[in-house]
């Protein structure tokens, strides 16, 4: 505790009244409850609830209503890991379907990506009929040239 104020002096209470203080601060603390009338209140008042709280009576719980709370944890607990291990599974089967599908595909995709390179060449020299030189001439593809 830096400086002792009443407000830092009361939230400090609780912990004075259970004796968890660090000694140096429930030093501080006493002096201050030496000085200070309404912090003196204050502790009466937190001794007070704290002795009541000692005193509550212990809530027991029936056993029917234990083994039920066990039933409904051990059964959250089975839950959350059908779901860890249902997530898991959806991951492995998710790659397993690509890599399957990219294994179906690549006998067909090459061919097929190998034609189509192959037509477009062929089509596009197909298309190229003759070739027109800057000085006017023109080159046919048999390679004949012609004014
Ligand atoms: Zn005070």
């Amino acid at each position: 505790m830096e400086d002792t104020t009443c407000k830092s002096v009361r939230s400090a209470l609780w912990d004075y009244t259970a004796g968890t203080l660090e000694q140096s601060d429930g030093r501080l603390v006493e002096v201050h409850l030496g000085e200070c009338r309404e912090c003196n209140l204050h502790r009466a008042e937190v001794r007070s609830l704290r002795t009541g709280l000692k005193h509550l009576p212990g809530k027991t719980v029936s056993p029917l209503l234990r083994t039920k709370l066990r039933v409904i944890a051990s059964r959250e607990r089975s839950r959350q890991a059908l779901r860890r291990d249902l997530a898991a599974r959806m991951v492995e089967f998710r790659s397993r379907a690509k890599l399957a599908f990219d294994n179906l595909l690549r006998p067909i995709a090459v061919p097929v990506a190998g034609g189509v390179l192959a037509s477009s060449s062929a089509s596009a020299s197909s298309w190229i009929h003759s070739i027109s030189t800057p000085n006017g001439r023109t080159i046919s593809r048999s390679g004949c040239l012609r004014r």
